[in-house]
């Protein structure tokens, strides 16, 4: 088994066999986090919104192997046909920030924030990075899952249906986009799931207009102003672009912020010869540097996702060798209906 191929190459032949063999009954997804060798490997490439669209496009393919994390995999199994399986080299690949909303403590602050504001006053919104029982109780109360694509389209839509929203899990995503929809701060409150109504007086409750949880991502909030003057004053004339799970500080101090594929095409998009430093992921950064050699491309501050780094050669390679038995990733029927919900209302925004 795994363990005869010891070099590197070994085992990226014995996976490119596996692939011919299988055909189009494979379908290997990879996040723009992987390692430059698994994103070789793999069939598509994207963020989590390119993805779950391919995920929920492709029909041909049997066995769906999606290298990235764990809450991707159980978009794509949301998504995926009956016939169709989902696996993931490596399970315990999970998101902290996915970690920090649980079911019990969003419908508590449900509850809490609809008997202050009312039935039918708010509208919930998941961000992609959670578990599927939070995108099913989206489903279940009207609402939708947003990525960082389409978080201002998302955010619009809810508006349009209900007088509040409750973004979750992560506040900066939701605060970036609130400023990019001139929502002004006073109507937004965070909610911290830990303290009495979420740390709020009942009227910033009743008065907000967006509530966010107090989530984040520890890649991109680990990008401190401080990265930003040092990189300016290192490479004047370079332009700087971060991800919208950075803080708005940083954000504010940024020329362009945006999803990992708006990041991509701004790098693609540079004028030959220019200087990009970028906020985000180092898998990325480094593969970008490497895609675009007419063009210098630096990272603001090295930030490493270690759960999408848990994806190796010999991970994949495991996986493909037991295809459809090996690290399944499902979603019990009670949830996913409601979760495909949420994910079908995401799907039709336009990012
Ligand atoms: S980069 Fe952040 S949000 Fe993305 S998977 Fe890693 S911990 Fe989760």
């Amino acid at each position: 088994m795994t363990k005869e191929f010891t070099t590197a190459q070994d085992k990226e032949a014995r996976i490119r066999n596996i692939k011919r063999r299988l055909g189009k009954k494979l379908l290997i997804l990879t996040h723009h986090y992987q390692r430059k060798e698994i994103v070789d490997l793999g069939d598509y490439r994207g963020d989590s919104f390119g993805l779950s669209q391919k995920a929920a496009r492709d029909r041909k393919a049997q066995h769906i192997v999606f290298c990235g994390v764990h809450f991707m995999a159980e978009s794509a199994a949301i998504l995926a046909q009956p016939h169709q399986s989902v696996q993931i080299p490596d399970l315990e690949a999970g998101c902290w920030m996915a970690n920090m909303a649980h079911m019990e403590s969003v419908e508590k602050a449900w509850d809490e924030i609809t008997s202050l504001s009312g039935e039918g006053s708010l509208v919930p919104i998941v961000y992609m990075n959670s578990d599927a029982a939070l995108k099913a109780f989206c489903g279940r109360h009207g609402g939708a899952v947003c990525t960082s694509s389409n978080a201002p389209s998302a955010f619009q839509w809810g508006f349009a249906q209900r007088e509040k929203v409750f973004f979750f899990p992560d506040q900066h995503l939701g605060r970036n986009t609130a400023n990019r929809l001139s929502i002004s701060p006073d109507l937004t409150v965070v909610w911290d799931p830990e303290k009495p109504l979420g740390d709020n007086t009942p009227e910033a409750v009743k008065r907000a207009k967006l509530i966010l949880w107090n989530g984040f991502c520890l890649v991109h909030t680990r990008f401190q102003e401080e990265d930003i003057l040092n990189m300016r004053k290192r490479f004047p004339g370079a332009k700087i672009v971060v991800h919208p799970e950075c803080t708005q500080e940083v954000v504010a101090l940024a020329d362009a912020v945006g999803s990992t594929s708006f990041i991509v095409k701004f790098v693609r998009e540079a004028p030959p010869g220019s200087t990009v430093i970028v906020g985000t992921e180092i898998n990325l950064i480094n593969r970008l540097a490497l895609e675009n050699p007419d063009k210098k491309i630096f990272e603001l501050h090295y930030s490493l996702c270690p759960n999408m780094f848990k994806i190796d050669l010999d991970a994949l390679l495991s996986t493909l060798e037991e295809i459809g038995r090996r690290n399944l990733v499902t979603v019990p029927d009670g949830i996913k209906a409601d979760a495909r919900l949420a994910m079908d209302r995401m799907l039709s925004l336009t990012p």
